[in-house]
C-alpha cells in the first residue's frame, strides 16, 4: 500500500481519537505524518511509526495563529511541505445558549474553525506549486443539522462546511480538491466525557447512558470507528477521487438521513 508514499500528511489533533485513526490509516499508504495534539505523544507516534513512515510532531495550540504558522513552517522544514491536510482539532461544550461561557464560545470556534483558515491559507501555496494536494476537514453531523446545547460547536461545524466549499471553488481548476467529512457518533474521549456526564446527570449506568446516546440520534446503534473515517481520509487522497470537490459526506449510520 503505497499510494502516498513521498508525500506528507498533517493531521492536527491527531494524539488521541479520529486524528490518530486517520494519521494511520494515511501513514498505512506510506505518507510521511507530522503529527499534532495535546496530552501523550510517544505512544501514539510509535503506531504511527509502525507503517514505517516518518514522524514528526508540533505541538502548536490551534487556538493561536502564530503557533499554526510556527507549525506550517516546521512541516515544510522537516518534510518540504504538506501535501495531505486534515483539519480535526477540536474540542466540545456543551450548555443551554443563556449559560454558554463566552471564553468557551471563543475557543471552540478557534479551534474548531478558524484553525482550519489558518492552516489551509498556508498550505494552498505548496499544493498549487506540486498541482496536487488534498484537504480533508473533520466536520460533523453537526456541520449538516443541529442539536441543542451545542451552539458553538453546531456554529464552528457548519462554519467548516462553508470554508470548504468556498476553498473548493477557488482550487476547483487545479490539482488540489477540498472535502469535508461529517462524523455521526464516534467514541473517543471527547464523546466518552458527554456519555459520562450524561450517566452522571440521569443516575444510569454509563452502558444505558451509552444505548441513549446512539438511540436518540444513530438508527444504526453503533459508532462509527477511526479506522473507518482513516479509510473515508484515504479514499479521498485516492485519484478515484480527483474530481470530488466541496463535499460534505456523511458517515454517520444514517443520523442526517432523518
Ligand atoms: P479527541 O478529544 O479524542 O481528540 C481531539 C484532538 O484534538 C486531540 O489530539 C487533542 O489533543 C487535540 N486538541 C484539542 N485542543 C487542541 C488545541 N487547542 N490545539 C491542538 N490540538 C488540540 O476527539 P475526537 O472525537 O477524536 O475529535 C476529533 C475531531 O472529530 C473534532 O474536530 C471533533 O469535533 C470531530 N468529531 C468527533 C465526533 C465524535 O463522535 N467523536 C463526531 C463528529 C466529529
Amino acid at each position: 500500500m503505497t499510494m502516498l508514499k513521498g508525500k506528507t500528511a498533517l493531521v492536527t489533533g491527531s494524539t488521541s481519537g479520529i486524528g490518530l485513526g486517520i494519521a494511520i490509516e494515511l501513514a498505512r499508504q506510506g505518507a510521511d505524518i507530522v503529527m499534532n495534539g495535546f496530552g501523550e505523544v510517544d505512544g501514539p507516534r510509535a503506531s504511527i511509526a509502525a507503517h514505517g513512515v516518518r514522524v514528526a510532531y508540533h505541538g502548536a495550540d490551534m487556538s493561536k495563529p502564530g503557533e499554526i504558522e510556527d507549525m506550517m513552517k516546521f512541516a515544510a522544514g522537516k518534510f518540504g511541505g504538506v501535501d495531505v491536510l486534515v483539519n480535526n482539532a477540536g474540542i466540545q461544550h456543551v450548555a443551554p445558549i443563556q449559560d454558554f461561557p463566552p471564553e468557551r464560545w471563543d475557543a471552540i470556534i478557534a479551534i474548531n474553525l478558524s484553525s482550519a483558515f489558518h492552516t489551509t491559507r498556508l498550505a494552498i501555496a505548496h499544493m498549487k506549486r506540486k498541482n496536487w494536494g488534498r484537504i480533508i476537514n473533520i466536520a460533523s453531523a453537526h456541520g449538516l443539522v443541529a442539536s441543542k446545547d451545542k451552539a458553538a460547536y453546531v456554529a464552528a461545524k457548519h462554519g467548516i462546511v462553508g470554508l470548504t466549499k468556498v476553498a473548493a471553488l477557488e482550487l476547483a481548476a487545479t490539482g488540489v480538491t477540498v472535502n469535508a467529512i461529517c462524523p455521526g457518533w464516534v467514541l473517543t474521549p471527547l464523546v466518552q466525557k458527554q456519555i459520562d456526564e450524561r450517566a452522571a446527570r440521569e443516575g444510569i449506568s454509563v452502558q444505558q447512558a451509552t444505548k441513549e446516546l446512539l438511540g436518540e440520534k444513530e438508527p444504526s446503534l453503533q459508532f462509527t470507528t477511526p479506522e473507518q473515517l482513516g479509510g473515508m481520509a484515504v479514499f479521498f487522497c485516492s485519484p478515484a477521487a480527483d474530481n470530488v470537490r466541496g463535499a460534505a459526506w456523511a458517515h454517520d449510520g444514517g443520523w442526517t438521513a432523518q
